[in-house]
């Protein structure tokens, strides 16, 4: 019987894969049979154990994701260590606090550059070199809560992942009809650097919990299930859509 979620044969690019989510989200994909370029700025070693350990295959692409000026190195280089690049996982993010009244305009252009531009002309690369390869892609980005909400004293990431979701569904207009689908993920509140934080502060993390029905902080391996759906032909029909991994705040 064939298996829709098999990814045997593809060629998987993951952004920020050292840690947290990126690095649940590329085991999940080494798992379910893809080979995984491991990309970002600092050396993605547990990860790559782990994805050997699972008898799975990872290339290491170096890159400092802050500026535009790597994305076409970065899938180059991953092409060459793997073959293609099937599916891109865009989940390199950084968050920056600060009330809006006193907001910097660093504050703005860091979390605006590596959250919403990186990916977008990351994109752009993957489709290039599905499109001069002849073959169907998956492209994956990883959004937020507050693509669909407001937040408060993050100016930057609220415009960022909001900016992030715009651009999936533009994107998916325009390539879906090349054989690429471009979808988001939205993960709620997950256990990691990310968030260490808003975990500390009492009062936040108890406000918090309460408002999430599931009750408990995402582990990352829960992103696993959605990741390797949208990554597979299981999703072949699925374009432009925002699907929250979230304990079920969104519907609360
Ligand atoms: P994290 O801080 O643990 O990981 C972020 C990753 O991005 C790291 O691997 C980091 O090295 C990489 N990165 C950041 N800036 C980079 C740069 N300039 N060059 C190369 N790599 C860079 O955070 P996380 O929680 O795993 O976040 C991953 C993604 O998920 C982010 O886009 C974040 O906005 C999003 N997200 C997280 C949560 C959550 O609850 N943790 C919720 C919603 C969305």
């Amino acid at each position: 019987m064939v298996n829709p979620f098999d990814l045997q044969g593809k060629n998987a690019v993951v952004t920020g894969a050292n840690t947290g989510l990126g690095q649940a989200m590329a085991v999940a994909l080494a798992r379910a049979g893809a080979r995984i370029a491991l990309v970002g700025r600092s050396t993605p070693d547990d990860t790559q154990a782990m994805i050997v350990a699972a008898g799975g295959e990872a290339a290491v692409v170096m890159a400092d994701l802050s500026s535009s000026d790597v994305a076409k190195d970065v899938i180059a280089e991953s092409e060459a260590a793997l073959g293609s690049v099937d599916i891109l996982v865009n989940n390199a993010g950084i968050i920056r606090r600060q009330d809006a009244l006193e907001f910097s305009e660093l504050d703005w252009d860091d979390v605006m550059a590596t959250n919403l531009k990186v990916p977008f002309f990351l994109a752009q690369a993957a489709a290039q070199s599905m499109v001069s390869g002849g073959r169907p892609g998956k492209i994956i980005n990883i959004a937020s809560l507050l693509s669909l909400q407001g937040g408060i004293r993050v100016a930057s990431y609220t415009a960022s992942k909001s900016g992030l979701a715009g651009l999936t569904r533009l994107l998916s207009n325009e390539w879906a009809s090349l054989g690429i689908n471009v979808n988001a993920i939205v993960p709620g509140y997950f256990a990691t650097n990310n968030t260490a934080a808003l975990r500390q502060d009492e009062v936040r993390n108890r406000q918090i919990l309460e408002r999430i029905p599931a009750g408990r902080w995402g582990n990352p391996d829960d992103l696993g299930g959605a990741t390797v759906f949208l990554a597979s032909r299981a999703s072949d029909y699925v374009h432009g859509t925002l699907i929250p991994v979230d304990g079920g705040w969104m519907s609360r």
